[in-house]
């Protein structure tokens, strides 16, 4: 096979090796990303439940203020009890007395119901903020294996860089260029084999003449779909 046809192929697969330590970062970093994002959550939904809280003890504040309050109303009433003159005055002094008790019944009512509901709102952020702290303590363990998993990952990327290099300065500049560029826009495949007249990078047909010369690989050729660079590798079921 033509020469640079074999060093497009190695370029091609030190590319592939590359995007593979590059898709590994990745992956190690979007884990950790995606335990930071449970994390904001949670800080979240503790300030929700915070706020809750807050507002729920502003409700509480008016509800003994509106108890205390009828109870004052109550005392006032029964104080002028002696010195109302007529029935119609003491009835009303006493319609006032009623509604005054019935209103601080319900604000005992509510008040115990508000200090529920404050304690489970209490008891909900100390349990969020439990599993918050667990969290937090895993993503720091987690993000110190990540670094080193990713320096590991870099330290063998970086001597597959080196050896792309070589490839790559080895290569013609125009020709460099032309499959930089394929990289880029074929999703980092630019060098593809075609098995049975099929192109294996955008899997359409090649006519057969174009196939032909593939298959002799004295000259590259190029995929009239997808322009990728052809190239023939005999399989061994193939061999005649
Ligand atoms: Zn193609």
């Amino acid at each position: 096979m033509n020469e640079e046809i074999n060093q497009l192929i190695a370029l091609q697969e030190v590319d592939a090796e590359l995007s593979g330590f590059d898709q590994e970062i990745k992956e190690q970093e979007q884990e950790i990303s995606k335990r930071q994002l449970s994390i904001n959550e949670k800080e979240s939904a503790i300030v929700a439940c915070q706020d809750k809280a807050k507002d729920l003890e502003q409700q509480k504040r008016n509800a003994e203020i509106e108890n205390e309050e009828a109870g004052s109303r109550i005392k006032d009433r029964q104080g002028k009890m002696m010195q109302v003159q007529t029935s119609r005055e003491h009835q009303a002094l006493l319609k006032e007395i009623e509604e005054n008790k019935r209103l601080m019944k319900e604000t005992e009512e509510q008040l115990i119901s508000l200090l529920e509901n404050i304690e489970q709102a209490a008891n909900e952020a100390s349990e969020l903020e439990n599993l918050l702290s667990g969290e937090q303590k895993l993503l720091k363990e987690e993000t110190e294996a990540v670094n080193k998993k990713i320096k590991k990952i870099e330290g063998r990327r970086k001597s597959v860089a080196n050896k792309r290099d070589g490839l790559a300065t080895a290569l013609k500049a125009p020709l460099l260029k032309r499959y930089n560029m394929l990289l880029v826009k074929r999703e980092g495949l630019a060098v593809v084999q075609t098995v049975e007249g099929v192109c294996q990078g955008c899997f359409m047909s090649i006519p057969p003449q174009q196939f032909n010369e593939v298959r002799k690989g004295e000259k590259l050729h190029l995929c009239p779909t997808c322009q990728r660079m052809l190239y023939y590798k005999q399989e061994e079921s193939e061999e005649a």
